[in-house]
């Protein structure tokens, strides 16, 4: 019997837009933390109950995803709702089916993980299976789960060029615990940075408004924003940004002309 989302308390909840993009891209999000095996320097989780943040023994940075989760019970409800009806399937096909009977087929453009990663091998066939029945819809999504993208690398690519399924657009996202596979196979890949500053030097763009990880390309670099653990380096650059203007992301903040205009 082939299951659909309401026979397993779907369907799964997408959201329109977050405080980087426009209404219309469509995103889809899991806990943060909690549905990331492959995270090291971001791993922050909001308790499922309290909303409480507990950073991880190696947190560099804090995940903007769990403090918003930690501000939002709404949020952190919805994410573990996607979670936990995801976990309730028996295979890939079976999450696949899940995610196309909740996903409208009008969606042009996919963020998949505002916040989260690919948990488990069959929830990755899952989204490169929904991808191949939605031809005319890119999925993208940053991940630090690369044996999994390598286990698929002909039908992703290397996120620098198109795999078989070419509406699947990848990019790793340092921090991660297999960052050396980014070097050792060519990944396309972004990297958080302290400062502008940071990216020059490291020749990367910045990409304020996922324009670049929308499509296979070159590497590029994300500013650092959100709240940091208090003390730590990242907490320092965030208030240096602040100082030059730069309070991160969404309508009530204000860019600094220079970033506006990229
Ligand atoms: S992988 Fe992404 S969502 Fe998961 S903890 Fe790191 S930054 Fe947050």
């Amino acid at each position: 019997m082939t299951a659909t989302a309401s026979g397993r308390n779907g369907p799964l909840k997408f959201g329109q837009g977050n405080a980087k993009l426009p209404a219309c891209v469509t995103t889809f999000s899991l806990p943060a933390g909690h549905s990331c095996p492959f995270a090291a320097a971001c791993r922050s989780r909001s308790s499922r109950k309290t909303g409480r943040i507990r950073d991880g023994r190696g947190t560099a940075f804090r995940c903007y995803a769990a403090s918003m989760e930690a501000r939002r019970p709404s949020v952190r409800h919805a994410r573990w709702h996607n979670l936990r009806v995801l976990r309730a399937c028996r295979s890939a096909a079976e999450m696949a089916r899940l995610v196309l009977d909740s996903l409208t087929p009008f969606a042009r453009l996919v963020r998949v993980h505002d916040s989260g990663d690919f948990f488990s091998p069959d929830y990755f066939d899952a989204w490169l299976e929904v991808a191949r029945e939605r031809p005319g819809t890119v999925f993208y999504a940053y991940t630090k789960a690369l044996p999994g993208w390598l286990a698929r690398l002909d039908r992703v690519g290397d996120g620098h060029a198109a795999g078989a399924v070419p509406n699947f657009v990848l990019t790793a996202s340092y921090g991660g615990t297999h960052d050396h596979l980014i070097a050792e196979y060519g990944l396309r890949s972004a990297r958080v940075v302290f400062s502008e500053g940071e990216a020059a030097g490291l020749g990367l763009e910045i990409d304020h408004d996922d324009s670049h990880a929308m499509a296979p390309g070159p590497d590029f670099a994300l500013l650092l924003h959100g709240t940091q653990p208090p003390g730590t380096p990242a907490a320092a650059a965030v208030a240096a940004l602040r100082s030059a203007g730069f309070y991160g992301y969404g309508s009530s903040v204000r860019l600094p002309l220079r970033l506006v205009a990229g």
